[in-house]
């Protein structure tokens, strides 16, 4: 098992592969683009590669001692982290940090705390103990405190020759200038459709006749394609269906269900672990909305509902959608600074009616 069992971004990929051939490895990179589809993955891949005991040129055996490592390792480093996260104590989230050769750094609270990045550097400066190179994966990279972005700039002006330091995140631009110019960027695209139909059939997450609305669905991510459940998420989305349909009560209704209305918002805004995913359904409707009213339905997802989409945009036009929008962002504003969401949906159900064209 080689480079050859990742899926999609095949030009990534290659200039890994490249990068190895050559034996040119730059001691900082950036692996950027869409979430879920194997940044991660392919970074300890390449940390495979780089410490694989019968590396060819430019691929990994994926199961010598070295290889099985860096799984090790990386296992390790997750079940560190998840134990980290109970601490109730801030101070003694951090104590006693040790890392792996090859490393995962990610966010013990919202951020990557200085402490972490402070122990970067001090194993960044000492030799690996068990494989040739140190690889430190550090993701998200946006969640690095900024307190601590100057730490992580003054080791990679000069990276010790034996690390190589991975900076995950979406979007590049949400990174300093400062840190972006270290690094040499490979760039990540959503997954094309063909390879995630193949999983969803693979995985039995969609038949046939439902491939269509799934692949859409999926969105050119490889874990959403692989956790994707239909009938669950058409539980989810019921909610807004709900609140759609009573915001955009037909003419022969004067006055909006506002006991319908709540009882949706309240579906929503019941479980926390569950806000993002909720929030995320109903921007992709928001989104299909515009679709349907502009006639661009090539980019809608939930095919499924294309008439009532049709029906419900003309009802609602361009600014009650609009409206609806600043609504999402502001309730999850809301949620970021952990006030009860159900506050946000609130407001902006009666807001949304208040501005809807009926009046
Ligand atoms: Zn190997």
């Amino acid at each position: 098992m080689g480079f050859e069992s990742f899926l999609g971004n095949p030009q990534a990929v290659q200039t890994l592969r490249q990068m190895l051939a050559k034996e040119r490895v730059p001691g900082a990179l950036i692996f950027s683009g869409p979430e879920g589809v194997g940044k991660k993955t392919l970074a300890l891949m390449f940390a495979k590669a780089l410490n694989c005991e019968r590396r060819k040129s430019d691929d990994f055996c994926g199961e010598c001692a070295h290889c099985r490592k860096v799984d090790e390792m990386a296992r390790g480093a997750r079940e560190d982290l998840g134990r980290r996260r109970q601490i109730k104590e801030a101070a003694r989230r951090v104590e006693g940090l040790i890392y792996f050769d090859v490393q995962l750094i990610e966010p013990i609270t919202r951020y990557i705390l200085v402490e972490q990045i402070r122990h970067l550097r001090v194993t960044a400066a000492s030799r690996p103990f068990e494989l040739p190179r140190n690889v430190f994966v550090i993701d998200p990279a946006q969640a690095i405190h900024w307190q601590a972005v100057d730490l992580l700039l003054k080791v990679l002006e000069e990276p010790p020759a034996t690390a190589v330091f991975i900076l995950i995140c979406p979007n590049a631009g949400e990174l300093r200038a400062t840190l972006r110019s270290r690094c040499q960027r490979v760039r990540f695209l959503a997954v094309e459709d063909a390879i995630i139909a193949r999983l969803l059939l693979e995985g039995k997450r969609a038949g046939r006749d439902e491939m269509e609305l799934a692949v859409r669905l999926a969105e050119g991510s490889i874990a959403r394609a692989n956790s994707l459940d239909l009938e669950d998420y058409r539980r989810r989305r019921q909610a807004w269906v709900d609140y759609l349909e009573s915001l955009a009560v037909g003419p022969e209704t004067r006055t909006p269900d506002w006991s319908r209305l709540f009882d949706a918002t309240r579906t929503l805004g019941r479980e926390r672990g569950e806000f993002e995913e909720a929030l995320h359904i109903g921007y992709t409707l928001l989104r299909d909305l515009t679709g349907a009213l502009t006639g661009r339905v090539e980019g809608v997802s939930n095919l499924d509902l294309l008439p009532r989409l049709k029906a419900w945009s003309s009802r609602l036009g361009f600014r009650t959608i609009a409206r609806l929008k600043e609504g999402l962002d502001e309730a999850y504003r809301l949620q970021i600074r952990n006030v009860n969401p159900q506050m946000g949906l609130d407001a902006l159900a009666v807001e949304a009616v208040e501005s809807s064209p009926r009046g």
